[in-house]
């Protein structure tokens, strides 16, 4: 049951989008805009108060085919573009995204709940990756191998993989698209996106700006719908390339698999169960706004949240203390509220896992210090919670929480803190907090993780590699090494022609 005070706000919001043109509803299949062929659509909803948004067209697989040929052929003359006109064609787009981060902040908080404050600030990161690969375009080089035969020279050729498949998540409906895409275009690739159904809305609205800056039609198409269907027939066709996933590790695995067919390359961007561990000798308010940082951003719902936060003996009960009076002072409501820091959860089913990760851990003797329940606001809010006296065998330390919980756990060693962040098959981020040099980069060192933030709580940059170890992935996404995702070498040995 939602409550009906929330929505105002919304209403008005989505008025105004939508009179203005900004929220689209069909798919986005070379430079058309596109109905599913037998007229079929679902319904995107706003998660903070259930009311629907818009009645999306919703594809399958005549309209990915459709895509992958659009792609295909829009391969064929975008890949023999100068880099000087692709680097032109997303700082255009980079502007437009800036242009209307408003707007697009209005349409994610509208569809995926976060705070609008949070929201825009996701635009502009999304954005970064449109302006770091405009300029990276310009960068891709091959080399001279020295030769080792008088009569041969040897050169190493970097080109685009070909038409890239590209299936997105909700919990960052713009950036985990534009850090596909825009070093997918860099370097000269075609893309297919599929974004996740709950949040459509952002990803169809950032098409219509790649459309505006330039970038020619059947570059970058959008379907949505049916998410198996797509998905496999992204997997069977030839042409794709390259599937680059961010979601679930269960999603992760079934396309790695599907993509041995045609064996196409794979990036994938998994879950997490990032440890965050606060030592001893730590400054308590670096600690602190470390930890609120990673652990409640997007209310917890981020594969690079502190899922598990490790506290050494000393420190534990101050530190809890100190925490749960932080935590207890946020402002849980619509992301459209005043003040409001913890949006919704982005269903109710995501909200029952949380309940159910809680319950268990209470049942095998952890202690709620704040939180623990559903909020009063409505169906999709939990109450921003701490737990103490959690321990490493409970569900809560081994799943990814995906919501505003935060789990304290006591460790006494710093082996003990080492062995308890590795023991999980996740390895995307960690946290550490500690004033001793040597022992940061210690155990930065010793941590089976992509990331490592040494006191400080939020790390991702556009000019970072972003990507996990073990099953939290494979590849990396931003900075120069982002780019390679997106590039096959060709070796071209010259001969003597006489
Ligand atoms: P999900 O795996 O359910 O969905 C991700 C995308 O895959 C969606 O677009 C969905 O429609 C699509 N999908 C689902 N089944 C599919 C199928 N059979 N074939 C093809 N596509 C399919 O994940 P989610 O719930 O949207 O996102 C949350 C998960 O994403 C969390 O586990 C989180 O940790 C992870 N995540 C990881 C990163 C990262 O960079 N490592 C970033 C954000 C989120």
């Amino acid at each position: 049951i939602f409550s009906h005070q929330m929505s105002t706000d919304a209403q008005s919001v989505a008025a105004r989008l939508n009179s203005s043109g900004f929220i689209r509803s069909q798919g986005f299949i070379g430079g058309k805009w596109t109905d599913a062929h037998d007229g079929k659509t679902f319904e995107v909803q706003n998660p903070a108060t259930g009311e629907v948004i818009a009645n999306v067209s919703s594809m399958g697989q005549k309209e990915t085919r459709e895509a992958i040929a659009s792609a295909h052929d829009a391969f064929l003359s975008w890949s023999k573009q100068t880099a000087a006109e692709r680097s032109k064609c997303l700082r255009k787009w980079f502007d437009l995204i800036m242009d209307h981060k408003e707007e697009l902040g209005q349409l994610m908080t509208l569809e995926q709940g976060k705070p609008l404050k949070e929201a825009i600030g996701e635009v502009t990161y999304g954005a970064s990756f449109v302006e770091f690969y405009a300029e990276e375009a310009k960068r891709i080089y091959g080399d001279i191998i020295p030769t080792t035969m008088p009569d041969r020279r040897l050169f190493v050729l970097k080109q685009p993989v070909g038409v890239v498949g590209a299936i997105t998540p909700w919990n960052f409906p713009l950036a985990m698209i534009t850090r596909k895409v825009a070093p997918a275009l860099a370097s000269g690739c075609t893309v297919v996106v599929k974004p996740s159904e709950l949040t459509p809305l952002t990803a169809l609205a950032a098409a219509e700006l790649s459309i505006q800056a330039g970038i020619p039609p059947g570059a970058v198409n959008v379907v949505m719908g049916n998410a198996p269907e797509i998905g496999d027939t992204l997997l069977a066709s030839p042409q794709v390339r390259k599937i680059t996933f961010t979601g679930s590790t269960a999603v992760g695995k079934k396309l790695m698999a599907g993509a041995a067919e045609t064996v196409k390359k794979v990036s994938l961007e998994l879950g997490g169960n990032a440890p965050c561990i606060i030592f001893d000798d730590a400054d308590l308010d670096v600690a602190i706004k470390g930890a609120l940082a990673t652990k409640f951003r997007n209310s917890g719902q981020t594969c690079v949240c502190a899922n598990r936060i490790l506290v050494q003996e000393g420190i534990y009960e101050k530190f809890a203390h100190v925490f749960s009076n932080a935590v207890e002072s946020m402002k849980v409501g619509d992301g459209f509220g005043d003040g409001v820091v913890l949006g919704p959860l982005i269903n109710d089913a995501a909200v029952q896992k949380v309940e159910s990760l809680v319950q268990d851990a209470i049942s095998k003797g952890a202690k709620i210090r704040i939180g623990g329940k559903r909020h009063n606001l409505g169906m999709t809010f939990y109450e921003p919670t701490v737990i103490t006296d959690v321990k490493s065998e409970m569900l809560i330390s081994r799943e990814e929480v995906f919501g505003p919980v935060a789990p304290l756990l006591k460790f006494k060693t710093e082996e003990e803190a080492i062995r308890l962040a590795n023991d999980t098959n996740a390895g995307l981020a960690a946290y550490i907090f500690t004033t001793n040099m040597q022992r940061s980069w210690r155990v930065a060192e010793a941590l089976e993780y992509g990331l490592v933030g040494v006191n400080e709580g939020l790390i991702s940059t556009e000019v970072a590699p972003f990507g996990g170890v073990k099953q939290s992935g494979l590849g990396r996404e931003g900075s120069k090494y982002g780019m390679d995702e997106y590039l096959e070498i060709k070796y071209v040995c010259l001969g003597n022609m006489n």
